[in-house]
């Protein structure tokens, strides 16, 4: 997607901080980290939420869940844990029309979030 800022990030038009990559996924810092560790996992084909989600690509959801367990392995978050948050829709909090996994860290998260 020509105007999509994580699409950008993809194409490396705008800085990330990437932390991981491969064929189908990348992950970078988020740019207003909201706990110690704060990674966003998108896949590289662009769908614009959860809603997207298909029988054709929803093996994306794993790859981003596997991407996360490596790099919190890597971290050391697994002893602590850690949180996933997917943001959907004006309603779920969505900021950018890109689907992303939160993975947020280092801290002790609060329930029920905001
Ligand atoms: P959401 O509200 O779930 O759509 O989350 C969007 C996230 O993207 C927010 O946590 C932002 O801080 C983050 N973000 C926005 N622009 C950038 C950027 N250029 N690089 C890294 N993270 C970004």
């Amino acid at each position: 997607m020509k105007d999509c800022l994580f699409c950008k990030i993809i194409r490396r038009e705008i800085p990330a901080k990437i932390v991981d990559e491969n064929e189908s996924c990348l992950a970078f810092k988020d740019i207003d980290p909201k706990a110690p560790v704060h990674i966003l996992i998108i896949p590289k084909e662009h769908l614009g939420s959860t809603l997207d989600f298909s029988d054709e690509n929803i093996s994306l959801l794993a790859e981003m869940g596997l991407m996360s367990n490596s790099i919190s392995r890597e971290l050391g978050l697994n002893a602590g844990g850690y949180r996933w948050v997917i943001n959907t829709g004006k309603d779920g909090g969505q900021a950018v029309d890109h689907l992303h996994l939160h993975l947020l860290g280092g801290r002790k998260m609060t329930w029920p979030p905001g």
